[in-house]
């Protein structure tokens, strides 16, 4: 990580914690982690959470609120979906894009990951764009190709404003929720080739990548020091407001 920067941790809750789960992590986090000015903290709780957490961590604005996913629609008949601009007018700063999980199971294919992103700039929220290849992908030697396709589908949607707007999480899927991590190696050769494909496309050289799978107390530290990984994305460890407040205190 380039020292002059501050790392960010990132907590992806998936389908946990309903409104009361949510008030009470935020009770807990909140006394565990005092506010401090160098690291990002951003929670990406389910939607209907959003209003739960916000009014928890009233007061505490270094708490930044994210969405999992929205709809690649500005709105319309689509049950059960959000719109990016319904996210941002609940108090949400950021939005998931792209998550391995939404790619698998909602079918979200490159296409519909730059439409979302777009849709997520226009409403003038972050997105946090997942890319990463799966363990097929890694043995047949694809990881290079994988990462390049994944970051071109959405860069290639959007002009220089939107690309700088964008910050990237880096999650081979055979280390998430499988308990087994990338090594600092494996990470930060991946980082390059996502570096490399973000400058490629015109995005900038300090472009903040995250990295995601399997992250937890024990290997932070590691994970922290790997080159080009400016911060992380948690998925299981970030549901214990301890765990979560460890790895967030990591590497200063
Ligand atoms: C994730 O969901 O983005 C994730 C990295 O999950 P886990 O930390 O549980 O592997």
């Amino acid at each position: 990580m380039n020292d002059s920067r501050r790392p960010m941790f990132a907590a992806n809750w998936k389908m946990h914690m309903g409104p009361r789960g949510a008030s009470e992590f935020v009770a807990a986090f909140a006394e565990l982690y005092a506010p401090r000015d160098d690291a990002r903290i951003v929670f990406f709780p389910p939607s209907i959470s959003v209003a739960a957490f916000r009014d928890a961590s009233e007061g505490r604005p270094d708490l930044e609120l994210g969405v999992q996913d929205v709809h690649e629609a500005v709105s319309g008949a689509h049950t059960g979906a959000v719109s990016a601009a319904m996210a941002k007018e609940a108090g949400v700063g950021w939005a998931l894009a792209g998550h391995s999980e939404r790619r698998r199971e909602f079918g979200d294919d490159d296409a519909t990951v730059a439409t979302k992103v777009n849709r997520i700039l226009e409403s003038d929220t972050r997105p946090l764009l997942c890319v990463g290849e799966t363990l097929e992908e890694r043995e047949a030697g694809q990881l290079e190709t994988v990462l390049s396709r994944q970051i071109k589908a959405v860069l290639d949607t959007l002009d220089g404003h939107g690309i700088a707007g964008l910050t990237y999480a880096y999650e081979p899927v055979w280390a998430i929720g499988t308990g087994r991590t990338a090594s600092a190696d494996d990470a930060a050769a991946a980082h390059a080739v996502v570096r490399r494909e973000i400058e490629m496309r015109g995005g900038p050289a300090d472009a903040v990548i995250l990295y995601g799978g399997s992250v937890k107390p024990a290997n932070i530290d590691e994970l922290l020091s790997a080159h080009g990984v400016d911060g992380v994305l948690v998925g299981g460890a970030s549901l214990d407001p301890e765990g979560f407040a460890a790895i967030c205190s990591a590497g200063r």
